[in-house]
């Protein structure tokens, strides 16, 4: 069985499978920011298109259903974000680093913030086939608010001709940002912040260091204080890595890669990506990207460094970061391309 993510949503739960045998056709789930509303939302989904709910109405976890959802594949399902939350694209260093283009080179511009009528009119292609396993078709759009003028209309069009089986489930902490009509058609459903108390244990089951203080700056939302906390850290661990890769004595991998470890894969290989994109970058260019304040160091590793060794490490970041989602064992992953990035540095 898949559990919550977070147990102070237990009563939203409760409450959410008390309506489930008459479940409205679309959801407005509401509440203050940072709370877990998104993740209540998708597991509700999950539930949804379940094959065999476990206790509680949870998602089983492990039959195809549930499998797809966990991969982001289900046919049944579709997660409407604007493109700033959509997953990044990995390749997007790439083309800098081989092209050779600096700085200054064209960037494409900032990913958008609203969910578009693009996104709102392709639904009916979806709504258009039928459901690959007979079962109720899921929408979810996150954060409702982030609806347009032109592209909350479209939706409203939809809500008003609801086809059979469809549920949306509409997430926002901004409901004076939604437009009115939409807010009518949609039955509301409050979620909860969890206590001070719950979410201070939480914090501190988390390792943050200071749940009070980081629970306090963050307006009381654990999720906020949480990701305030990481992103300490994270800023820590990545001026550790950027000292290892420049110092002046061998690099050693396994100790760099075990004190790396808690950053996870995800921006482990990210920074190294950008590191080694940097040195390509520079070698071709005379440029850097993403670390401007260690052009010094990246020059001089750029110059003594084997080119064709930096392009064949950069294709293998790439297809790191491609599995960067996945479970993995961080050190190992980290451990392997630091050993290939020594070999290539000082080649
Ligand atoms: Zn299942």
């Amino acid at each position: 069985m898949k559990e919550l993510k977070y147990r102070w949503l237990e009563p939203a739960w409760e409450q959410l499978q008390a309506q489930r045998e008459r479940l409205p056709h679309a959801l407005l789930i509401y509440g203050p920011p940072h709370i877990g509303k998104r993740e209540l939302a998708e597991h509700f989904a999950q539930s949804l298109l379940c094959e065999t709910p476990a206790g509680g109405g949870h998602p089983c976890g492990t039959c195809n259903a549930c499998r797809w959802f966990g991969d982001g594949n289900h046919p049944d399902y579709r997660a409407v974000l604007p493109e700033i939350l959509q997953p990044a694209d990995a390749e997007a260093g790439g083309e800098t680093a081989e092209s050779g283009e600096g700085a200054t080179g064209s960037k494409s511009k900032a990913p958008s913030k609203e969910i578009k009528i693009e996104q709102i009119r392709s639904l009916d292609t979806f709504f258009g086939i039928g459901t690959h396993r007979g079962g109720a078709k899921v929408v979810m759009l996150y954060p409702a608010d982030a609806l347009n003028q032109a592209s909350g209309n479209a939706l409203l069009k939809t809500l008003e001709e609801p086809s059979a089986g469809t549920v949306f489930l509409l997430v926002s902490s901004r409901l004076d940002h939604l437009l009115p009509t939409i807010k009518s058609r949609t039955a509301k459903f409050a979620v909860a912040p969890p206590s001070p108390a719950q979410a201070l244990a939480w914090l501190q089951e988390q390792g943050v260091r200071d749940p009070e203080m980081a629970l306090a700056e963050a307006g009381g939302a654990p999720l906020a204080a949480l990701r305030k906390g990481e992103d300490e850290s994270a800023a820590e661990m990545r001026t550790m890595l950027i000292d290892a890769l420049t110092s002046a004595r061998a690099l050693d991998p396994i100790s760099t890669a075990e004190k790396c470890d808690k950053a996870g894969a995800e921006l482990l290989t990210l920074w190294l990506t950008q590191w080694v994109a940097d040195l390509i970058l520079h070698r071709n260019s005379g440029k850097v990207r993403y670390y401007p304040q260690q052009i010094k160091s990246i020059e001089k590793l750029a110059a003594a460094a084997d080119l064709p060794g930096l392009f064949r490490l950069y294709r293998s970041l790439l297809a790191a970061r491609r599995m960067a989602g996945h479970p993995l064992n961080v050190r190992l992953v980290a451990e392997d391309l630091l050993i290939d990035y020594a070999r290539v540095i000082h080649s």
